[in-house]
């Protein structure tokens, strides 16, 4: 039997529907969510992503602008987002990755304040998710949380294992879900026996990198597989779960594309939402 594939190309419209109300709430109250995006020489690819953030947010409402601080030194850099914080007009602010000329991007991203960072990245805002008591969560691993609750998918009690353990994408996700109640296995590069991990799991979600790396003998029959992986080979998008075998055992598979990449921007334009009707 083949799985039930998620459109997360649909859940993501719900959402942005839901949000076109709110904004349109907000703004006759007197405050229109406004999104700056920070970059620095962004290449093709970032290029793509900053427009696509731009495109959608503008859809539901929300202001945006793209800011490019290549002619600033190091220093001014840091000085010139401390400032923007300090603008009551922007609800939030997010630094367009990778940044040119930064070794350590975490230097740069704290000076975002935790109020405005809605992508849930600066050093605060991680520590406050540690703790349980997240201001914002990045908007991939809250896109993975939402479509297991649109698709119903419990996670109390489940063993999950998420690879890969990026700031970005999986150490949040393992710590949601551990929050969440399930035994949570962690893979990566360093572990030797992936499969040893991922057939234990009820829930695999990979985020990787890696195309193809989840193939079906590595997940038990039925299982719910969640992929974030995109990868560009030969000109198209694909994902680290190997689909087309994967789907005839998994019991629910996400795509790629149409699956979570859809959620995590119109999750980071519902940070934005949340951040400005807390200005309030
Ligand atoms: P990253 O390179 O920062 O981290 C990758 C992680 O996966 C690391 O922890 C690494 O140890 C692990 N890993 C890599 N190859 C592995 C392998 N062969 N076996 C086991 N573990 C392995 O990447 P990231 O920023 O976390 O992104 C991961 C993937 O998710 C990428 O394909 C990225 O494009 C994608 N992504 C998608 C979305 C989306 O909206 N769908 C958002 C962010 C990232």
């Amino acid at each position: 039997m083949s799985a039930k594939i998620i459109d997360g190309r649909k859940i993501a419209q719900e959402i942005a529907n839901d949000l076109i109300a709110e904004v349109s709430s907000l703004s006759t109250r007197g405050t229109v969510p406004k999104l700056v995006i920070i970059g620095i020489n962004p290449d093709k690819r970032a290029q793509v992503y900053i427009r696509m953030k731009q495109r959608r947010a503008e859809e539901v409402g929300i202001t945006t602008e793209f800011i490019d601080i290549a002619d600033k030194t190091p220093v001014e850099q840091q000085k010139f987002v401390s400032n923007l914080g300090e603008d009551t007009t922007v609800h939030g602010i997010i630094l367009q990755l990778p940044l040119m000329g930064w070794y350590d991007v975490q230097d740069l991203l704290d000076c975002i304040p935790a109020n405005k960072d809605v992508d849930g990245l600066t050093s605060i805002n991680q520590d406050l998710l540690e703790t349980g008591n997240p201001k914002f969560i990045p908007a991939t691993p809250l896109g993975v949380i939402e479509i297991l609750k649109q698709s119903h998918i419990s996670i109390n009690d489940k063993t999950v294992c998420v690879i890969g353990r990026s700031n970005l994408v999986g150490k949040p996700l393992a710590v949601l879900f551990k929050q969440a109640g399930a035994k949570v296995l962690v893979g990566h590069r360093q572990v030797e026996n992936l499969t040893n991990l991922t057939r234990q799991a009820d829930i695999v979600v990979a985020a990787a990198g890696s195309p193809g790396l989840i193939t079906s003998e590595m997940i038990q029959n039925h299982a719910v597989v969640i992929d974030v992986g995109i990868n560009e080979i030969d000109g198209k998008l694909q994902g680290d779960v190997d689909f087309e075998s994967v789907k005839n055992k998994a019991s629910i598979i996400s795509p790629v594309p149409g699956g979570v990449g859809p959620m995590t921007v119109v999750m980071l334009l519902s940070n934005v939402v949340k951040a400005a009707k807390s200005s309030t």
